[in-house]
């Protein structure tokens, strides 16, 4: 009788434990990945002129093209 008191003890410990590294994983889980500036994902818009590929916010938009800078968007004839 001592003996499935202990066995029922030990599986209660067993249920125990593994219920707090579930709540852990979950927990884990939840936290959204935390993106740094270099992961975050922008636009890359070859220039008209040059080729040369630019992060859309360095660069300008003229006539619908884009080009890398207003030096390129006027060398290609765009008024800017
Ligand atoms: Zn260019």
């Amino acid at each position: 009788m001592q003996k499935l008191f202990l066995f029922v003890l030990v599986l209660i410990g067993i249920w125990y434990v593994r219920r707090l590294l579930q709540r852990n994983a979950e927990k884990d889980a939840q936290q959204p990945a935390v993106r740094s500036e270099e992961t975050r994902s922008e636009a890359i818009c070859e220039c008209r002129h040059c080729g040369v590929l630019v992060p859309e916010s360095e660069g300008l938009v003229a006539d619908g093209e884009f080009f890398c800078s207003s030096e390129h968007a006027r060398a290609a004839g765009r008024k800017v």
